[in-house]
């Protein structure tokens, strides 16, 4: 079983605290598509005869694309791969783009499942964003996205920004719930090097974040779930019915994925690899066989560590037997010490699972750190 993620390197405008990989320039396009196409054509080794089960468009804003180009990819993918007849397909789309006839476009493809970059239903958050989109655009994407007959959907929201007071933030909840979709992912604001909020704060024309702002407004968020009978899953995903995302998904639980385009990064269990965040470095790279990514082998005590970071983040926590069954006995005594050390009321400690409880999820760091084996071992070892 295996994922294939899919970078669109393009956007209307820069939002003030991305650090995706994204450029404004929509000129090369069509050089950037081929590519894609491309490389999803002679990368079928890395997911070799795995099924996909998943297959996600994030960017930048894969809503730009028109659908024949979302169709051209996903044929292509269709054609070198297996793809399972039950695969989540999700769209990561900005709610500027959701018309009713967009809307109609893209129902007319396989994509089931759209991630709506709502992220504040407040016109006052969104200028401090810079997003491209307004408050009435946020709640009628969505209504017309439930409208054509989409029955999977994500709402991204943002909270802990400067201009979201705690009223504010309640309102964007409450607005979520009314909306009756099945699945939000929910991310407190952060500072980003190199970004324009970034140099705002810098130059001193913005304060920074307020942790114990964003700590609050992540307990308002905590009692809204819980009100509304949805259930938190990762420290930002929360879903009702079970729906999940599966792509997402696979990433914590170190499932093998390919991602195509550029700055889209790859996994196969034993090794990482990302592609440069450039599109003509890339294109250049494709077209003209030229390396165009960068791959480092995983150590073992690499792959604790990465085991540690995305399972803490779950409401699955630590399996114990998977420490057990994939990793040295010297792993193993260590996890096994350190994980009796840490303070029980954060964390729920069984006989199989070590869990974080779901209000200290926000923390999960702190405990990451206690596991994790340090550096002194790690030359010892
Ligand atoms: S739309 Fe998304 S990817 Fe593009 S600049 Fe905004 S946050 Fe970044």
């Amino acid at each position: 079983m295996a994922g294939i993620y899919i970078h669109i390197p393009f956007c209307k405008q820069a939002c003030s605290y991305c650090d995706f990989h994204f450029s404004t320039k929509l000129s090369n396009k069509q050089n950037v598509l081929a590519a894609i196409e491309k490389e999803l054509e002679f990368r079928t080794n890395y997911i070799g005869t795995e099924v996909v089960e998943t297959i996600y468009f994030g960017g930048g804003t894969p809503s730009l694309l028109s659908q024949s180009e979302i169709q051209a990819i996903l044929k292509k993918v269709n054609d070198v791969y297996t793809v399972s007849k039950s695969a989540e397909i999700t769209l990561e789309a900005n709610p500027d783009d959701l018309t009713m006839a967009k809307l109609k476009e893209l129902k007319q493809t396989s994509v089931n499942r759209l991630s709506v970059g709502v992220q504040s239903f407040f016109e006052k958050d969104l200028k401090f964003m810079n997003r491209a989109h307004n408050a009435e655009e946020a709640i009628q994407s969505i209504r017309n996205a439930k409208e054509v007959g989409f029955a999977n959907i994500s709402i991204d929201l943002i909270f802990g920004s400067q201009t979201t007071s705690n009223e504010m933030w309640q309102q964007n909840l409450d607005t979520f719930f009314d909306l009756e979709v099945n699945h939000l992912s929910a991310y407190s604001l952060t500072v980003e090097e190199k970004t324009a909020l970034a140099h705002q704060v810098a130059k001193g024309k913005v304060e920074n974040v307020d942790d114990e702002k964003n700590y609050h407004q992540y307990l308002m968020l905590q009692g809204a779930i819980k009100e509304n009978d949805f259930e938190q899953y990762e420290l930002s995903n929360y879903c009702k019915n079970e729906a999940y995302s599966k792509h997402n998904t696979s990433y914590w639980q170190n499932k093998k994925y390919l991602g195509v385009g550029p700055s889209a990064h790859s996994f196969d269990g034993v090794s990482r690899q990302w592609n440069v965040r450039n599109n003509t470095l890339y294109i250049n790279g494709i077209n003209n066989n030229k390396p165009f990514f960068e791959k480092e082998e995983l150590s073992e005590i690499d792959r604790y560590h990465e085991y540690l970071i995305t399972s803490l983040r779950t409401k699955w926590g630590i399996n114990k037997s998977t420490v057990e069954n994939d990793f040295s006995d010297y792993i193993i005594e260590h996890f096994n010490k350190r994980s009796n050390l840490i303070n029980k009321s954060i964390v729920d400690l069984s006989a199989n699972f070590l869990k974080i409880k779901p209000e200290f999820l926000f923390q999960s760091d702190e405990v990451v750190r206690e596991l994790m084996v340090d550096f002194e071992a790690q030359n010892l070892n």
